[in-house]
């Protein structure tokens, strides 16, 4: 993380340079081109972080891992204080990931549960700081099922009986792992579907299945309030292109970007929400709410038009990725 401006700045650099390459070529770009040329025009400065990842160079990935999860990195590489965001949103992540607290009149729906090493002290520990009964957390719904979001799911569910929500084949990947859940892994419990409501009191999330990132992955859309106004959210579930690198499995990604993308703008949504902060500037994003005077618009609220820009970027550059597979036969 320490090196993420960096990065940035060489990542924008890099498809300026392609940019200028391609002006000269008379407008008509190599097709992988022409895809990074369209996801950086749609990132704009909003998501920096989404196209840095996933139009550089993003990895050749052969299968999928089964990896034993690693030693827990210094405190200081991830703590950050939990904040409330809006009336009834709270984040209680980690400086890299994202989990949230959406409050409701019967309990709270916990989304995404960071690593195992640290959703006691961040989820936990963070809802208690902000005043928050982590017992009354009744559902959990986890976003796909690695180990940065998954890694709080049993103790959720041991600890205060949450019901812990995820689609099917992310449950099956768990009862799969055979290295990946040393200490226990979360029982099966809701097995989520395409356009299940996740009712709690007055407030429902939406599960939109988004199959690429895993085979499992969900979506959400969900109301959030600020200063008592309905504000419409897009969560996009999984991000990076670390599936296996083949033709197929970047398709069912792009479909999958089509089909959120349709989802948040039928659903009016003007705030996308991403699980890992670098994706969706949520750090910052909390920090600059400090400096909101009366009036501005909330700092999460980005426009319906760069919500859609959003999954431009990330369905563009899996294009870009597809693309470049077929071209090398890979
Ligand atoms: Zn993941």
């Amino acid at each position: 993380m320490k090196n993420h401006r960096t990065e940035v700045g060489i990542a924008l650099a890099m498809l300026s340079g392609l940019y200028g390459a391609s002006a000269l070529a008379q407008n008509t770009p190599e097709p992988v081109e022409g895809h990074l040329i369209a996801a950086k025009n749609a990132a704009g400065f909003d998501f920096t972080g989404t196209l840095a990842r996933l139009c550089i160079a993003p990895p050749m990935v052969t299968a999928v891992r089964d990896a034993a999860p690693g030693p827990a990195p210094a405190r200081d590489t991830w703590f950050t204080e939990p904040a409330k965001v809006f009336d009834n949103l709270y984040f209680v992540g980690s400086k890299i990931h994202n989990a949230w607290a959406l409050t409701t009149t019967e309990g709270i729906i916990v989304i995404d549960t960071l690593f195992t090493y640290n959703s006691e002290e961040e989820i936990i520990g963070g809802l208690k700081k902000l005043g928050l009964d982590p017992a009354a957390v009744k559902y959990v719904i986890i976003s796909h099922a690695h180990g940065d979001h998954v890694g709080g799911a049993k103790l959720m569910q041991d600890r205060f009986g949450s019901h812990i929500v995820m689609g099917a084949p992310d449950w099956d990947s768990i009862e799969k792992s055979v290295n990946g859940y040393p200490q226990g892994k979360p029982k099966r419990d809701i097995v989520a579907d395409d356009g299940q409501k996740i009712t709690l009191g007055d407030t429902a999330v939406t599960m939109v299945t988004t199959p690429g990132h895993t085979p499992g992955t969900l979506s959400m859309l969900f109301t959030v309030k600020d200063n008592g106004k309905p504000i419409q959210v897009a969560y996009s579930g999984g991000t990076a292109f670390n599936f296996p690198s083949t033709v197929p499995n970047f398709e069912t990604y792009i479909k999958s970007q089509s089909k959120m993308a349709a989802a948040a703008a039928g659903a009016n949504a003007t705030i996308l929400m991403s699980n890992h902060t670098e994706f969706d500037s949520a750090i910052p994003k909390i920090k600059m709410l400090a400096l909101r005077k009366p009036g501005e618009p909330h700092t999460f609220d980005i426009g319906k038009e760069a919500v859609a820009r959003y999954f431009t970027v990330t369905g563009e550059c899996a294009q870009a990725a597809r693309v470049k597979l077929m071209q090398t036969g890979k």
